[in-house]
C-alpha cells in the first residue's frame, strides 16, 4: 500500500537519510526503531509532505507517486500523521479537534461513522468530548490527536513516538488502540523508543541508524535478536 523507494533527504550540506526503501501494507503495523538523531522523524515528515529539506526518491500509495504532493494532498490521498508534540489545538473542545480532521469530501462523507468509532475506541474522548483540550492530560491529548488523524479516514496513520511521556498504563492502553486500528484495515507507520512495547503489536520492523536502514524483519524475530536487544531494549 505505502511504498516509499530510495528515499534520501539533505537539510543543506546534511544528509539526514540515505536510500531508505520501506513498506506498509493493508492492516500492518510497522515500527522504525532507531536512536535520536538516526532520521526517523525525517522520514515521517517526507511521506507527509512536510519535510524541510530536500526530498529525492519515490514515495508512492497503492502505486501512485505522491512524492511532491502538498501536505493537504497527501492526506486526502489517505496518509494521515500525528507528528511528535501532538499539535492539536488547545482552545478547542476534543469534539471541535476530531471534527477538524475531517476535512476532505471523502472524510466528511464517513465522518458520523468515523466518530463514532473513534469515540469506541477511546471511550475516554466521549467523557471529555465538551472538554477544551489544553486542559487534558498528556495522554488524553494524544487520543484527541490519533482521533483528530483518523478523522481524515486514511489508509495509512502515521504516529511520530506516541508514547512519549505517557504513563506504563497509559501506553499499554495506546498500544492496544493501535492494534484495534489495524484490525480494522489500517495500516500503521509507527516510529518509537518504546522498543518492547511497539515490537510487541507490530508486525514488522526497521532499523535505522545514521539515516540507513541497517536491518528489518519480523517483530518477533527482532524482538529475540541480540543486537536489537542490546540497543533498544536494555539487554545486552
Ligand atoms: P529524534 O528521535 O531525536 O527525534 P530522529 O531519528 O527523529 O531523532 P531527525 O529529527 O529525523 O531524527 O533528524 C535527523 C538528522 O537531521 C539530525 O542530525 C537532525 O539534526 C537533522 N535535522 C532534522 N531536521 C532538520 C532541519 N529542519 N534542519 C536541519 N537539520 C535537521
Amino acid at each position: 500500500m505505502l511504498d516509499v523507494g530510495n528515499v534520501s533527504v539533505s537539510y543543506g550540506m546534511h544528509r539526514a537519510l540515505s536510500e531508505v526503501s520501506i513498506a506498509v501494507g493493508q492492516k500492518e503495523i510497522v515500527v522504525i526503531l532507531g536512536a535520536n538523531g538516526a532520521g526517523k522523524s525525517t522520514l515521517l515528515k517526507s511521506i507527509a509532505g512536510m519535510c524541510e529539506g530536500s526530498v529525492a526518491g519515490r514515495i508512492a500509495l497503492d502505486g501512485e507517486d505522491i512524492t511532491t504532493l502538498e501536505p493537504h494532498d497527501i492526506v486526502d490521498r489517505g496518509v494521515a500523521f500525528v507528528p511528535e508534540g501532538r499539535g492539536i489545538f488547545g482552545d478547542l473542545t476534543v469534539a471541535e479537534n476530531l471534527l477538524l480532521g475531517a476535512y476532505s469530501q471523502r472524510a466528511r462523507e464517513r465522518q458520523d461513522a468515523n466518530l463514532s468509532w473513534i469515540y469506541s475506541l477511546f471511550p475516554k474522548l466521549t467523557e471529555r468530548r465538551n472538554q477544551v483540550a489544553r486542559t487534558m492530560s498528556g495522554g488524553e491529548q494524544q487520543m484527541v490527536a490519533i482521533g483528530r488523524a483518523m478523522m481524515a479516514d486514511p489508509k495509512i496513520l502515521m504516529l511520530d513516538e506516541p508514547s512519549l511521556g505517557l504513563s506504563p498504563l497509559l501506553c499499554k492502553e495506546l498500544f492496544q488502540s493501535l492494534a484495534h486500528i489495524s484490525d480494522a484495515g489500517m495500516g500503521v507507520l509507527l516510529v518509537e523508543q518504546n522498543a518492547k512495547q511497539s515490537l510487541a503489536i507490530a508486525d514488522r520492523g526497521y532499523l535505522i541508524e545514521n539515516g540507513e536502514i541497517t536491518g528489518s524483519g519480523d517483530a518477533a524475530s527482532l524482538l529475540n535478536d541480540p543486537a536489537v536487544q542490546a540497543a533498544y531494549l536494555g539487554a545486552g
